[in-house]
């Protein structure tokens, strides 16, 4: 089942699926320093709620999306090293 191991990882990228991904579309999101696994663009974002020692500024009324985050969910990119890689399978 896995679980937050409070490394921060999901807290600094956004990830999003592109339903259309063709081989141009991959290496033009890679030349603008993207990283693409799939369908999925990967850019380099950190939280503004992301304290410094990985902990949430607003833990307790936090986005449901952060809230719900398991990496078992259909389209959640899971980073390595989350406690819930191995549940899933998956890695990013
Ligand atoms: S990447 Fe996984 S282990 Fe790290 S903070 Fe996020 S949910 Fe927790």
């Amino acid at each position: 089942m896995g679980e937050c191991l409070k490394c921060g990882a999901c807290c600094k990228f956004v990830a999003f699926t592109v339903s259309d991904m063709t081989p141009d579309r991959r290496d033009y999101y890679q030349t603008k320093g993207f990283r693409v696994e799939g369908s999925t663009i990967l850019i380099p974002h950190i939280s503004k709620q992301l304290n410094e020692d990985n902990t949430c500024k607003v833990h307790d009324n936090k986005p449901k999306i952060c809230a719900e985050f398991t990496g078992q969910k259909e389209g959640y990119v899971v980073p390595r090293g989350c406690g819930y890689e191995e549940s899933t399978g998956k890695e990013c």
